[in-house]
């Protein structure tokens, strides 16, 4: 017999079937022993008789033949597809069994500590609750895709190794390269920027690598970036097109996950127009509407971004809000110095229900002043040569932004923490494992 995923068996009832699966939970009622197998369409209820599957237990691999029976009306189950049928069995083979469980997988949600959550990783990350936040960063990544296309970039695959940092600073990973120092990239920065006089507009979808030197809610070490870099583009453009695809990239996955979201039980994402702040009225509508003064400082401390995300929902009924013109000197050097008042940049970050997920800027396009940049951060112009040799050989105007896939998903989805929103997080105190 062929196998018939469990979602088919639907249309199967008082066919004989086989079906292919794990076990999510065994119930024992005496002589009968009831199982919902899993597989990747869907979960369905199976009745064990005969004497068999005495010694199943959860995530065991199996093979079930029986027949699909509809069951009785007070039995039904409304909150799943299969919920109106079951499959009677006496015959059950095992294709590779599980070992105890180290805690309950039964349940709807999965109580554990985060550490403990990790420390199981390829084990927790098959229920239900937790893979059904990576269907939802999936369909993040197709809908940034899409809208990427949707603005004409053309896609590029860029290393994540480089000769220079791409920041500067401190929170860079070098890289013995052969004896050669090397560094794992921070960002896709000085790449999709080489590629503009190429393709005009291009997106990538790449990790980038962070030496976060502390632990926070918010902060990984490996992340997972989705760049736009677009030529020929004013200030302005760029703020249109960053608010264009964070908003299409949202949309398409929350029209495309609406039942997995409903699991969440997170709010409709408020689509308002996005209210455009320069981050000094930012921090004066802190200091009026929450009393904090924090004018002076050169990007919004972290409940700034709270407090300025409640300010827009109230006024705007947006989930977002966009903040321009951060100091200069806080901006990496191919930031673009505002004309009108070069203290301060063509730069912008997107928050989004509290937290930072989006920043860009446009670039400093000509070749000396982005030397003399280099330079006035105390860095090497040699350590840039492959980048700089773009802008020798002519760079139209042009910006573009970052879009932090964890960060969107975990805000997406409510999550108290990134980790939560990584198959695999790394940070400080882990690679796969604790680091000891
Ligand atoms: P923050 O100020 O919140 O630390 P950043 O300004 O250093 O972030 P950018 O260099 O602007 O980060 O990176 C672009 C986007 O990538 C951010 O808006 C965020 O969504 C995401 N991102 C950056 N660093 C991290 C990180 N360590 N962990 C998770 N996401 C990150
Ligand atoms: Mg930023």
């Amino acid at each position: 017999m062929t196998r018939t995923l469990i979602l088919d068996c639907i249309k199967k009832i008082g066919e004989d079937v086989k079906i292919s699966g794990f076990v999510h939970v065994r119930r024992d009622h005496g002589k009968i022993l009831f199982l919902d197998v899993y597989d990747r369409t869907g979960i369905i209820q199976v009745v064990l008789g005969g004497g068999v599957g005495k010694d199943l237990r959860p995530q065991d691999v199996v093979i079930i033949e029986g027949k699909v029976n509809k069951r009785p009306e007070s039995l039904v189950n409304k909150n799943i597809p299969t919920g109106e049928i079951e499959i009677y069995s006496e015959k059950v083979e095992v294709l590779s069994k599980a070992s105890e469980l180290p805690f309950d997988m039964g349940g709807p949600q999965l109580h554990l500590e985060l550490p403990t959550l990790l420390d199981f990783r390829s084990l927790t990350l098959r229920h239900p609750k937790v893979k059904a936040i990576f269907k939802i960063q999936a369909a993040i990544l197709e809908g940034f895709r899409k809208a990427a296309k949707d603005i004409d970039c053309s896609e590029i695959v860029v290393p994540t190794i480089a000769a220079s940092s791409t920041e500067g600073g401190a929170q860079v990973f070098k890289v013995d390269y052969y004896g050669h120092k090397a560094f794992l990239t921070q960002s896709p920065q000085l790449y999709k920027q080489m590629l503009v006089p190429v393709y005009e507009r291009v997106f990538t979808i790449t990790k980038a690598y962070r030496a976060e030197p502390s632990v926070t809610t918010r902060h990984l070490s490996e992340v997972t970036q989705m760049d736009c870099e677009i030529g020929f583009v004013e200030f302005a453009d760029l703020l249109d097109l960053l608010e264009k695809v964070a908003v299409d990239t949202i949309k398409y996955a929350q029209e495309n996950c609406q039942k997995a979201l409903e699991e969440f039980e997170v709010e409709p994402v408020a689509f308002g127009k996005i209210p455009r702040l320069t981050l000094r009225e930012a921090q004066q509508i802190i200091l009026k509407e929450f009393s904090k003064d924090n004018t002076k400082e050169k990007d919004l401390m972290p409940q700034d971004e709270v407090d300025i995300c409640k300010w827009a929902f109230k006024n705007h009924h947006s989930d977002f809000v966009t903040i321009t013109h951060f100091p200069t000197k806080a901006k990496p050097f191919y930031t673009h110095p505002d004309l009108k008042d070069p203290e301060y940049s063509l730069s912008y970050d997107l928050l989004f229900r509290g937290v930072e997920i989006l920043s860009g800027s446009q670039r400093i396009n000509d070749y000396q002043q982005l030397v003399d940049s280099i330079k006035g951060r105390g860095m090497d112009p040699k350590d840039f040569e492959l980048y700089l040799q773009a802008f020798k050989y002519g760079m139209p105007p042009e910006g573009g932004f970052s879009l932090g896939l964890e960060r969107v998903t975990m805000h997406m989805l409510n999550l108290s923490n990134i980790r939560e929103a990584s198959l695999f997080p790394r940070d400080m105190e882990r690679v796969d494992t604790r680091l000891k």
